[in-house]
């Protein structure tokens, strides 16, 4: 499906089967010079048959376009690779160009997240060939562009200011338009679904606090003068400011239910997790499907590093699980 938004501006709907995401919004510029599309769907063939009919509807020349990846997710970044001719120009921030351009990817910590967070106790296997992030990763790309804060990118009527965003990944990247009072907001602010927050490392080694580079990524687009936000799913959004605060609360209900459910004891990523409630038409915990697991312990361990950051909780390394107690 192809919706025109402004005058040389579309939104292209990729679907995402069996995903919870459902689809993924990819966005077209047509330039005068070069076209840009921004994010690609996943490397599979429902969202390669989706793109290639858009591209014939749109009468859309690859080798005059070029390709923004707001973050590496292969929802966003899958389609990449196959739609990447030699003159394209594919932008990203430093975390996502090394992943693309490497054959193998920079997700070796995946083994001891299952080990530690202790979903292997669970049942979950170290073999992450269920993982969309795997299964429908782009095909390598020889050659990219990193893309820093305030890096500005036209597109015909379009001035696109790169603002980095770090926090649902480690380089993701919202692009505002100053004079059209755009944003399109990649995963970093999503309307009706709440963008994941996980952890980039094994639970031990984690030496960066994504939940809170989030709460301040948020605040860097607050001030921002914006009447439309273009997100990489689900619905355009008109009240981004009040989407923002909506998004603080979420996050600190959920920092507040995580602290209720330690209580007095002493628990692992996932066993946190398993007692969250999360947004799926799936009753139990041991129904979800594995990579459902990943995700939610994911941002269960978001939250619990981030109180751990904070010195309201510590963290323990007991035959090889992290325990996570309140102090
Ligand atoms: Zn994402
Ligand atoms: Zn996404």
């Amino acid at each position: 499906m192809i919706e025109q938004i402004r005058n040389n501006l579309y939104r292209i709907e990729i679907p995402l089967p069996q995903n919870p995401l459902k689809a993924l919004n990819s966005y077209f510029i047509r330039g005068s010079n070069r076209n840009l599309l921004i994010d690609t769907g996943f490397n599979r063939e429902e969202c390669r048959i989706a793109m290639d009919r858009a591209i014939q509807e749109l009468d859309i020349a690859l080798e005059e376009t070029d390709i923004l990846v707001t973050h590496i997710h292969a929802d966003h970044s899958g389609l990449a690779g196959y739609l990447a001719r030699p003159e394209t120009r594919i932008y990203t921030g430093g975390y996502t160009h090394k992943s693309l351009t490497q054959t193998n990817n920079l997700s070796n910590y995946h083994a001891d997240f299952i080990k530690q967070s202790g979903l292997m106790e669970m049942g979950l296997t170290q073999d992450l060939s269920f993982h969309p992030g795997y299964r429908y990763r782009s095909a390598p790309v020889s050659h990219g562009t990193v893309v820093r804060e305030g890096t500005l990118i036209q597109a015909g009527d379009f001035t696109l200011q790169c603002l980095m965003t770090t926090g649902h990944a480690p380089d993701h990247i919202c692009l505002y338009d100053q004079k059209h009072k755009i944003l399109f907001s990649g995963d970093h602010i999503l309307g009706g679904i709440t963008p994941n927050n996980t952890v980039w490392d094994s639970p031990w080694n984690i030496r960066i606090d994504y939940l809170d580079e989030y709460f301040k990524s948020l605040e860097k687009i607050q001030d921002l003068d914006i009447e439309l936000t273009l997100p990489g799913h689900r619905r355009i959004l008109t009240d981004c400011q009040g989407r923002i605060e909506e998004l603080k609360v979420h996050h600190h209900n959920r920092l507040n239910n995580v602290l209720d459910i330690l209580g007095n004891k002493s628990m692992t990523g996932a066993q946190v997790a398993s007692k969250m409630k999360w947004d799926l038409n799936i009753k139990s915990w041991e129904e979800y499907p594995p990579a459902q697991k990943l995700f939610a312990s994911g941002e269960a361990l978001s939250h619990l590093t981030h109180l751990v950051f904070k010195g309201v909780l510590a963290k323990e390394l007991r035959d090889g699980l992290v325990y996570y107690h309140i102090v």
